[in-house]
């Protein structure tokens, strides 16, 4: 059993401590800077014994060193990512485990936003930390991969339980929902999202975590299939990848 603390940080990064219980273990996934994590931490009463980085940008490891300064924990980062990330100890990739107390994470490579990015799913718990991969109603940019790869990174997360709880890095999806609408308009689900969404982020409140089965139905980054969704970008046909990719770019060039 995890219990998961959220730590909104700078502007919209969402940190995550992860505890378990079994046996006192802390992990902090993607510390963006160091100090309200170490006081969240005190605050709780939980030892960090590890800190979890999904990909080597500043606003995912600005914190790690202090932090492993100051608790002499263990850092964890993807394989693919070279010496890009500050401290690490451990390098991982596809098929590894990492083991926090009695729980574990698989390691999940999702390369498209980053060359190395990877994804740490606890499946016993239904928590998948992904990073900047895949977001509530979005997706990360391609900053170091190809949509050809992004769409295989999605595809392996969106093959995981509906029930999966996604913890993304960022309050993005506000404005995500507002691009999802201009792609996909007919979507009732997706109005009904929305909805909730404008009325959660009008009281102040996180949309993360969502869920795989709201993403599924309503984050137009996973839906390819939807003949919507191909309409309005004007590309059909069995690649999915390539509606994907039309999508993506649709988004970047969004002013919502
Ligand atoms: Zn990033
Ligand atoms: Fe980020």
């Amino acid at each position: 059993m995890l219990e998961i603390q959220q730590i909104p940080v700078l502007s919209d990064n969402y940190v995550y401590l992860i505890h378990s219980l079994e046996r006192g273990q802390t992990a902090v996934v993607d510390p963006a800077v160091a100090a309200p994590v170490l006081d969240a931490a005190k605050r709780l009463g939980w030892r960090i014994t590890h800190i979890l980085n999904t990909h080597h940008h500043p606003d995912h490891v600005g914190g790690n060193l202090e932090i492993k300064a100051e608790t002499g924990c263990r850092v964890i980062g993807p394989r693919g990512e070279g010496d890009a990330i500050p401290g690490v100890d451990e390098r991982v990739g596809e098929g590894d485990t990492v083991t926090l107390g009695a729980a574990s994470a698989a390691v999940i490579e999702v390369p498209g936003h980053t060359r190395g990015h990877v994804a740490y799913w606890f499946a016993a718990d239904r928590a998948l930390f992904c990073g900047d991969t895949l977001f509530a109603l979005g997706c990360g940019r391609l900053f170091e991969g190809s949509a050809e790869q992004m769409w295989a990174s999605l595809s392996k997360l969106k093959a995981l339980p509906a029930e999966a709880r996604v913890y993304c890095a960022h309050e993005y999806t506000q404005a995500n929902g507002r691009f999802a609408l201009s792609v996909e308009p007919n979507n009732p689900l997706l109005v009904a999202r929305m909805r909730r969404v404008d009325s959660q982020r009008a009281q102040g409140r996180p949309t993360v975590p969502s869920t795989l089965g709201d993403e599924l139905a309503t984050n137009p980054f996973l839906r390819p299939d939807s003949p919507e969704i191909q309409r309005t970008v004007g590309v059909s046909g069995p690649d999915p990848a390539a509606v994907f990719g039309a999508v993506r770019a649709r988004k970047d060039g969004f002013r919502g």
